[in-house]
């Protein structure tokens, strides 16, 4: 299915956990309450698929007047930590939403899901298991073929206690021992082939410190907690649709407090782009990137420094609609999203990434002459700037040829430019070096060109940024190209790293800006004029060293041969 397909499909069934809800709601189910959850196991930073769920989550608790915990699924201590804990906090209230306080964490219930294992004991439905991996595999059986039942099975209701006891005393060693659920080791479900609930870890927990010597499955934590908090709709990604009936199973089988469902949808999938934890963490450890906040990576914290908006990605979540059909999304709806929003509301600035010194040979030296120039071409609202004009300025290299023919719109030797929100000049004379490079260009302005045409009628056909050589700045200006080359890095194993793009980052040094962009505050967004949309950087701007970073360009097929932003100044 392509993606349009996909998109229509899923606007068609409107999205079918809302339906479900309303279906719900009408029936008087869950006492017309809506309660969901966003479960993130803190392992790693939030990327792009998780602001599907997080909006999906909180949206729909929004939508029918409910609310939704943030719960930290944190069964496996060895590979979480509080840096993601906080990281993952930080990343869902920039995305818009807030949870249902306090923040909730699966270990909470640590004390009641063992209390709950020991009531399986007691009912028979759970033993002690001394077989080891590989012989647990063997007995599992395959697909296709039925497991055998373990040979401690059938021990006693008061062996197994004991066992259990012994467990969470920290007197049994790593992989002696797993607490197994009594189910059936014949089911076509190999979920339910006596699924482990209990593994010996002696690691130190970050929220339970070493309280813990045994830690829930996610099977044994995750529909308790959603018991315990009292949510009404479990919503996860498909791949645990399997694991629903023992979900259920274990809700049935307890003494829960209340009783929630769980529903799937498909996960999302970018071309292009890399959305597992796991070889996230990867390009990270073997630095390829500098940290999940690297503007080239899709997480949250790295989409954020790049300079994308929160509204951006719920619009792109909206956009992209919620189905329990898998398919890829194109990238190239998400770069939609954000030139979306970023044309309505970035304010308009002028940037020359490539420098050429201009001289106009008759401007008065010293003179600074303050033009002004409207923020954006319709939103009055954005305001206006003053933007400095002086007698040496910058233009782009790009925009300047010595030759060109009728379809280079920019600046040609004898011929005429407008500089937007400012003057119509001529390239008179290219000053060379001793290596035969173009130095520095002497033009002339014409002073009766400022918002009207030449006076002989004459008329420009380009519109060039510019900036003052005398009242700009230098900037650092970092330009990101996409990380991965190919459309589907994340489909292989490892080779993903194979498909890595060696130029997706290039730090341009000697940029000039106008001088109001130095005032700017870090995470302020503009338009370049004729660059594309750029941000300040979180980190690393100031007004004395001034950083911006390349969210993305105009558009999508930008073309060499001067693609203008602006139309007449
Ligand atoms: P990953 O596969 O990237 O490691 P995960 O599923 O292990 O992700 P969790 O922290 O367990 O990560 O995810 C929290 C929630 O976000 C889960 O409900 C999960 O289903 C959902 N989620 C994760 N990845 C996606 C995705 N690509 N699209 C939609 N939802 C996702
Ligand atoms: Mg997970």
């Amino acid at each position: 299915m392509s993606t349009s397909e996909a998109a229509a499909a899923d606007k068609k069934s409107n999205n079918f956990i809302r339906t479900i809800i309303e279906q719900d709601l009408a029936a008087g189910r869950n006492d017309g309450r809506v309660m969901t959850r966003f479960p993130p196991e803190p392992n790693g930073y939030l990327h792009i698929g998780h602001a599907k769920s997080i909006c999906l989550n909180f949206g729909l608790a929004e939508q029918f007047g409910g609310k939704c915990n943030l719960r930290f699924d944190d069964t496996n201590p060895e590979k979480e930590s509080q840096e993601y804990i906080d990281a993952i906090k930080a990343d869902v209230q920039w995305l818009g939403f807030q949870w249902e306080e306090p923040v909730r964490y699966a270990s909470d219930y640590f004390e009641q899901l063992y209390q709950w294992a020991l009531h399986l004991v007691r009912e028979g439905k759970a033993y002690v298991c001394h077989l080891s991996a590989e012989e647990a595999r063997e007995y599992r059986g395959t697909l296709t073929e039925p497991g055998r039942n373990s040979p401690y099975r059938d021990r006693s209701v008061n062996e197994n206690l004991e066992w259990l006891e012994k467990m969470r005393r920290g007197e049994v060693e790593e992989g002696e021992c797993v607490l197994r659920a009594r189910i059936d080791m014949a089911s076509p479900n190999i979920n339910l082939r006596d699924p482990i609930l209990y593994r010996v870890r002696k690691a130190s927990h970050h929220q339970t410190g070493d309280e813990w010597p045994i830690y829930p499955t996610y099977d044994f934590a995750h529909g308790q907690s959603d018991a315990i908090e009292g949510i009404t709709h479990s919503i996860c990604t498909m791949e645990f649709e399997d694991h629903r009936p023992l979900y259920d199973w274990l809700l049935d089988n307890l003494p829960v407090p209340y009783r929630p469902r769980q529903y799937e949808f498909a996960r999302l999938n970018l071309n292009y782009t890399v959305t597992s934890k796991r070889k996230l963490k990867q390009l990270v450890d073997q630095k390829i990137v500098h940290g999940w906040d690297d503007p080239r990576m899709p997480t949250l914290a790295g989409m954020r420094r790049r300079g994308y908006t929160p509204a951006s990605l719920r619009n792109f979540c909206d956009m992209i609609g919620v189905s329990r059909a898998e398919g890829v999304v194109d990238v190239a709806m998400l770069e939609f999203a954000i030139r979306d929003d970023l044309d309505k509301n970035a304010p308009r600035a002028m940037c020359v990434l490539n420098p050429l010194k201009v001289v106009i040979t008759n401007y008065p030296e010293r003179q600074v002459e303050q033009l002004t120039a409207p923020n954006h071409p319709v939103r009055d609202d954005l305001g206006e700037r003053t933007l400095p004009f002086t007698r040496e300025l910058y233009i782009d290299r790009e925009d300047f040829r010595e030759e060109a023919n009728k379809k280079f719109k920019r600046l040609v030797l004898g011929k005429k430019v407008r500089l937007r929100n400012a003057y119509v000049i001529t390239a008179d004379e290219v000053i060379r070096d001793d290596a035969g490079e173009i130095v520095e260009l002497r033009c002339s302005y014409d002073p009766d060109t400022l918002g009207k045409d030449p006076a002989d009628g004459v008329k420009p056909k380009g519109v060039i940024q510019w900036v003052s050589a005398t009242e700009g700045k230098r900037a650092e200006v970092r330009i990101y190209e996409r990380l991965f080359m190919h459309p589907a890095p994340d489909r292989g194993g490892e080779e993903f790293l194979e498909h890595i793009n060696p130029k997706s980052l290039t730090v341009l040094t000697d940029c000039w800006i106008e001088p109001s962009l130095a005032a700017a505050a870090p995470e302020d967004r503009f338009q370049f004029e004729r660059e594309g949309y750029f941000v300040a950087d979180r980190y690393d701007h100031s007004s004395k060293h001034p950083v911006f970073n390349k969210t993305i360009g105009l558009r999508d097929t930008f073309n060499e041969q001067g693609g203008n932003a602006g139309g007449a100044a």
